[in-house]
């Protein structure tokens, strides 16, 4: 039997180039490995779940078991890759060696951890990047039985919407950050204010401009000092502090790569023949957003590739919608620091605009009733990847 088209990993990138595969060649061996429960879900409901105290398994829309069966493909869960052999076309698995004709990179990223976490502490310290996680973290909070002191690292969109959502959902909730407003990377500074303004009036509370000293174990507690001298308590925290593109398998198989990704053409081709990469993994011509319309473009685009149809992917311009219902946001960061950001609206309701020197309108960001210019500012505004 000839060798399988293999895919590594099954998050949207993964799973979704499989589902794009099968619509045009459903006959094709594929084998996907992950090396997470393999379970089909959607990330973004990941900071949508505590406000409505959904359960992990609300969340699943299909087991890796399902999915294998609608699918028609080889899933293998709970199994991490441990090398490429790029020349010999194989895979190494524990000691297991696996052969593949081509082979697709869907390993996302990885949530980066600034400091250490004690081994008294590691149980009530998380980070939330897939389901398994998110079992992890609902499981502590049913175990603590009430609503839960929750101190979150990171005040990026990760942060911000997991802090509104446990905010919703009952919790008292504190944020640390060494910047001075919300989104530091999303929006300017004063639309990021009016979200902490926004979160303070919820009841939450905001440490910004802060630096996180130490975690200790405080009895059932987790004890927090902040450089300023400031001691917090927690029951749980979150740490939300970026995430890195899982690069290091490729890396030592010889493919390009950087901190910003796996580095492929606009057909998704790493410097490997035969090996493509996709997704949160990777940085298509200098270019990774990190959210799911590229990645499902680029789904659409390698499923036609691989089936005979060599396509080239292109990004719109595609705002990212923040989901933060206490105030919401909408961001179309500039791909280039802007000449000028011009500011309209008053009190929560604002327009920021990026502009270039020559005035041209090159990104923009929006809160409050703003939100509703999303389309027309996005018709304005330069594709992602043209
Ligand atoms: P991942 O989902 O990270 O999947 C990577 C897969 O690779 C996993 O299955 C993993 O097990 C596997 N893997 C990695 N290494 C190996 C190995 N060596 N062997 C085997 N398997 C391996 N985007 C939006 O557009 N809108 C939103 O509202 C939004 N909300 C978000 C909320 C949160 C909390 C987070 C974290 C992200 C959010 N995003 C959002 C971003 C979006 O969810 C991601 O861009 C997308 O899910 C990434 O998918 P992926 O398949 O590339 O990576």
């Amino acid at each position: 039997m000839s060798a399988p088209l293999t895919i590594i990993g099954s998050g949207m990138a993964g799973l979704g180039l499989l589902r794009k595969l099968r619509a045009l060649d459903p006959a094709r061996p594929v084998t996907l490995i992950t090396g997470d429960s393999g379970d089909d879900y959607s990330k973004p409901l990941l900071t949508t779940g505590f406000a409505k105290r959904l359960p992990p398994r609300r969340l699943a829309a299909r087991s890796a078991l399902e999915v294998a069966d609608d699918l028609g493909a080889v899933v293998r869960t709970h199994t991490r890759v441990e090398a490429i052999d790029p020349v010999g076309r194989t895979l190494t698995l524990g000691t297991e060696t696996l052969p593949w004709s081509e082979l697709v990179l869907a390993t996302g990223a990885a949530p980066v951890r600034p400091f250490r976490v004690p081994d008294a502490v590691a149980d009530r310290v998380f980070s939330i990047n897939d389901l398994d996680d998110y079992r992890a973290f609902h499981a502590a909070l049913e175990t603590l039985g009430r609503p839960a002191r929750v101190v979150i690292i990171g005040i990026g969109l990760v942060g911000c919407e997991f802090a509104n959502d446990l905010a919703a959902g009952g919790h008292a909730v504190e944020l640390v950050a060494p910047e001075s407003t919300p989104l530091p990377r999303l929006v300017p500074e004063p639309l990021g204010r009016a979200l902490g303004e926004t979160f303070r009036e919820a009841g939450m509370v905001l440490h910004t401009g802060r630096q996180l000293l130490d975690l200790r174990a405080d009895g059932a507690s987790v004890g927090l000092e902040l450089d300023d001298g400031t001691s917090l308590s927690a029951d749980l925290v979150l740490v939300a502090t970026g995430l890195r593109p899982r690069t290091t398998l490729a890396d030592s198989a010889g493919i390009a790569v950087s901190e910003a990704g796996i580095h492929t053409d606009r057909y998704l081709a790493t410097s490997a023949p035969g090996i493509h990469a996709l997704g949160d993994a990777a940085c298509v011509e200098g270019v990774n957003a990190m959210y799911v319309q590229p990645l499902l473009a680029s789904a659409k685009a390698l499923a036609r590739t691989l089936t005979g149809t060599p396509t080239a992917v292109t990004y719109g311009p595609w705002p990212v919608l923040v989901k933060t219902p206490l105030l919401p946001v909408v961001a179309l960061p500039p791909v280039h620091p802007p000449a000028r950001w011009r500011l309209e609206g008053e009190g929560s309701d604002l327009t920021a605009l990026a502009e270039a020197a020559d005035g041209r309108l090159i990104g923009f960001a929006l809160t409050g009733h703003c939100v509703r210019r999303k389309v027309e500012l996005a018709r304005a505004a330069p594709p992602l990847l043209g």
